[in-house]
């Protein structure tokens, strides 16, 4: 596969240079395919359910080739995903896809244990060590530094903004030792993310340190996320006896902040999953919903809220998913959707009630939008007209999306990618349901291990001190 850039399309790489190097020190963009090459009709067709490590082989082919061999992508397959992703139906037309029986608990298991074994599998032609910087909003770290713990020849520095995330999510990434640290920033993820971007634009640290990262805008932490959707999608489009549709249309409910679990969903469906349409469902931060709402993309800083590893006022895969459609595609493939605080700790509540499902807050806000939008929030819109929506406010944002008439018809099923196990956020969810839900024992576990993380000013010469003082050449 030959691989562009977001900001310069005479760019042309290989799948070495886009995951080694994360983005494009010469432009500041991102590494995207130049294609997405469909998987076989026939494959996708089969009336069994599909095995997840098939479709994973499948899909990551041609993304590796030339440059991984079939038997070491089969290797790196089954040693990344011990665990499958569940689809789960809380009622005839909405099916829960839980994402969270990796090692922590969260969707981002998906992504960085692949990349963690591709970057491993090219390092070892390599010589020294590879640093990876990640900023992280909550779930990223502790995803990105589990799967790349103890990997020989990879070294992680992992930042994340002090008190705005989970005491759990905090105690992940604080706990972890020898080849992984934890720096805890004085400031927001978007000032942990712009250290991060720094350092990488530093010419001169470059000179002194191999850095890659690992933030959803590495390309091999997207590609893999984009086999849940395709897994998924056949496997409710398989159901059909649930109820009793014809030819659903299929949509994805997305809860959404930097946007690389949504581009998957793009690309899966551009390999031919068959998906009719998707939701970008986010919090306080809705700046892409605003986008599709008004044609204006203003970036801003983040707001803190419950769904915390959404908080990102500025997301990264904004530009990969504008590189790859226009914004009229957009507006017909996209419904858009934000909550605000009271409306998350509602939507867990109500889901809770409707469905006896206990959501976390993240994926609370997916099932809300996909809950409401069959309840009368999708009739009103196209009664109203976009005209007389305020985008402004919380709830369906002014967008009719071409599969819009089908949920009004009743002739739609959702697929809500539930991105966390909710004993990840304890202290949220049982505010608004009363109770406590069940805790993993392999979170319980971590709760016991000494913290070490390492505080830091959000100044980028105290980082590069720290960087230059403390990592190894
Ligand atoms: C990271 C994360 C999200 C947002 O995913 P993006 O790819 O950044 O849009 C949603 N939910 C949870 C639990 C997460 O950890």
């Amino acid at each position: 596969m030959i691989y562009t850039d977001t900001r310069d399309s005479s760019v042309k790489t290989d799948f070495r240079t886009a995951v080694m190097g994360g983005m494009n020190p010469e432009t500041g963009g991102l590494y995207i395919p130049v294609s997405y090459p469909k998987i076989d009709s026939s494959f996708i067709n089969k009336a069994a359910d599909p095995s997840f490590r098939e479709i994973a082989f499948n899909m990551a082919k041609p993304y590796a080739e030339g440059e991984i061999p079939d038997q070491d992508l089969t290797d790196i397959i089954l040693d990344a995903y011990p665990f499958i992703s569940k689809v789960v139906p809380v009622d005839p037309v909405t099916y829960m896809l839980e994402l969270f029986h990796g090692p922590t608990c969260a969707f981002k298991d998906f992504g960085a244990r692949f990349m963690a074994r591709v970057m491993s599998y090219f390092n070892r032609s390599e010589s020294g060590t590879l640093h990876i910087l990640v900023a992280t909003s909550g779930d990223t770290g502790s995803a990105v530094g589990s799967a790349f713990h103890n990997v020989e020849g990879l070294d992680v520095t992992i930042l994340y903004p002090a008190g705005k995330i989970s005491p759990l999510q905090e105690k992940q990434l604080a706990t972890f030792t020898g080849n992984v640290r934890a720096l805890k920033v004085n400031g927001t993820f978007d000032d942990c993310q712009k250290l991060v971007k720094t350092a990488f634009t530093d010419a001169d640290l470059r000179k002194k340190f191999r850095l890659s990262s690992a933030n959803s805008i590495n390309i091999s932490r997207l590609l893999p996320q984009s086999f849940y959707y395709m897994y998924s999608s056949i496997v409710v489009r398989n159901r059909q006896h649930d109820n009793s549709i014809d030819n659903p249309a299929i949509i994805a409910v997305v809860p959404s902040g930097n946007f690389g679990n949504l581009t998957s969903g793009l690309i899966a469906r551009e390999m031919g999953a068959p998906i009719d349409g998707f939701v970008a469902a986010t919090n306080t931060n809705h700046t892409v919903p605003d986008w599709i709402a008004t044609g204006e993309y203003n970036p801003r800083p983040s707001v803190a809220t419950y769904a915390n590893a959404m908080d990102v006022g500025a997301p990264s895969n904004y530009e990969r998913i504008h590189a790859m459609y226009s914004l009229e595609q957009i507006r017909h493939l996209f419904a858009s959707y934000w909550l605000d605080n009271d409306g998350i700790m509602q939507a867990l509540k109500e889901c809770n009630v409707k469905t006896g499902y206990i959501i976390d807050p993240h994926g609370a806000i997916a099932w809300k939008a996909w809950d409401d939008m069959r309840h009368g929030a999708m009739e009103r819109l196209i009664a109203d007209g976009v005209q007389k929506s305020d985008y402004t406010k919380p709830g369906l944002t002014p967008n009719i999306p071409d599969w819009a008439q089908k949920v009004v018809d009743r002739k739609a099923v959702g697929i809500i990618l539930e991105t966390a196990n909710p004993a990840k956020f304890t202290a949220t969810v049982k505010e608004a349901i009363g109770r406590e839900p069940p805790m993993p024992e392999r979170l319980l576990e971590i709760m016991q291990l000494p913290d070490h993380a390492v505080p830091m000013e959000n100044s980028y010469a105290e980082f590069r001190g720290w960087l230059e003082a403390n990592l190894a050449q």
